[in-house]
């Protein structure tokens, strides 16, 4: 136990066997001495409270095949201030805990818990197996207070799902670049690929993945619909407080958007009595929840014609936003109607769930001002990588 920085702190000081021969950071194997280089702090994990520091002196080594290169050390890395095991410690309370809560509960900084978490997911990358992946979901996502996009790519297979890949912004250089990552043999052998129907996907999936079914999924064309509903909801409220009546669409948007098994008591009432209304608002929410059936049907042949019917009466409603709803389906309709044959194939409203999950993540991290700390926590908390072996479970 000795002080620093007005501290107690634990120091394990190691020497190395004796005869013992280094290993080359290079090549692994062992070599002959060289030299030795100055002691070196790695940090562990705390104990009782105590940060825990080893101590040792590097060696060098004259490899035959690398030449004079610093010894592999098993707890940690040439570069790295921390023991990969406490890396590790680190990033698996980052699962759980803001990076700034882990790094006020160990004492620690919050450029040290980043660090961690980065080196952590930058083992889990390099370790990863991407053979299997069969189906694929494309999605964009607003981050930076809606500044900004990025493009995600899922694996979306039944038994296996997780974040592939993340990218700035949501062009087609984007999706060309995951699609370099992914490699033309991959790309070549994907069966199924969902996206929503953002045109640069749209048209670069086509060219690069052509033989996969491309579906539109439930999901996206959902979110779709309900946010016409909500600006014709937005624009009748407006209307009505201007010509002086009763503002009955005041809170209601949240009665309108959910679904009905996920409402309030309260937003219940609220709903039933707002359906007496003859509103727009409140036709283009029956033509919403009218689009539910859709989705009921096994046949893409019936489930076409229900669409056809539907996108006819959107079409006379006068409700703006729903008909633009409409002239966007039709123009996407096969894409559409590919659900309806890969119904069973890949795990449908995964891609939700996973938004659901990132969104929270970005949320949670809204502290994150670069790109690169985003990424390095979209992998860490939905990529589902692999993690360095420990000799010990401390957890
Ligand atoms: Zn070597």
């Amino acid at each position: 136990m000795t002080r620093q920085n007005n501290e107690d702190v634990i120091e394990v000081v190691i020497v190395p066997r004796r005869n013992s021969k280094a290993i080359c950071s290079g090549c692994a194997n062992p070599g002959a001495r060289y030299d030795s280089l100055g002691t070196r702090r790695f940090e562990f994990i705390p104990l009782w409270g105590y940060k825990v520091f080893f101590i040792y002196t590097m060696r060098r080594v004259n490899c035959r095949s690398c030449g004079v290169k610093v010894e592999q050390v098993p707890w940690g890395n040439g570069k790295k201030e921390l023991t990969t095991t406490y890396m590790q410690y680190l990033a698996s309370w980052a699962d759980k805990l803001s990076w700034k809560d882990v790094s006020r509960r160990f004492n620690t900084s919050w450029e040290k818990v980043f660090s961690a978490v980065e080196f952590i997911v930058d083992w889990g990358l390099k370790h990863r197996s991407l053979e299997d992946v069969q189906a694929i979901g494309v999605d964009e996502v607003a981050w930076q207070k809606g500044h900004n996009y990025l493009t995600v790519v899922y694996q979306i297979d039944r038994d296996n799902t997780r974040l592939l890949w993340v990218g700035k912004d949501r062009t087609e250089a984007t999706i060309r670049r995951f699609f370099e990552f992914f490699g033309p043999s991959r790309s070549g052998t994907l069966k199924y690929v969902c996206s929503d129907m953002w045109r640069p996907y749209v048209k670069v999936i086509g060219e690069l993945a052509g033989q996969a079914l491309h579906i539109l999924d439930r999901f996206h064309i959902v979110a779709m619909l309900s946010k016409a509903v909500d600006e014709v909801r937005a624009g009748e409220h407006k209307q009505l407080i201007a010509d002086g009546y009763e503002p009955v669409l005041k809170k209601t948007r949240w009665c309108l958007l959910k679904r009905k098994e996920n409402l309030t008591e309260k937003q219940e009432v609220t709903l039933k009595t707002l359906l007496q209304y003859n509103l727009k608002s409140v036709r283009a929410y029956l033509l919403k929840e009218d689009f539910n059936g859709f989705w009921d049907y096994v046949s893409p042949h019936w489930a076409e014609r229900y669409l056809d019917l539907w996108c006819t009466r959107v079409m006379r409603s006068k409700l703006k936003p729903m008909k633009k709803v409409v002239k966007t389906i039709r123009r996407h309709k096969p894409l559409i109607l590919n659900w309806f044959k890969a119904k069973k194939a890949y795990s449908s409203g995964i891609v939700e769930g996973l938004n659901t999950k990132l969104k929270l993540t970005t949320r949670k991290s809204y502290g994150f001002r670069t790109y690169r700390c985003q990424e390095i926590a979209l992998y860490h908390t939905l990529g589902r990588l692999p993690v360095p072996q420990m000799t010990h479970r401390f957890y």
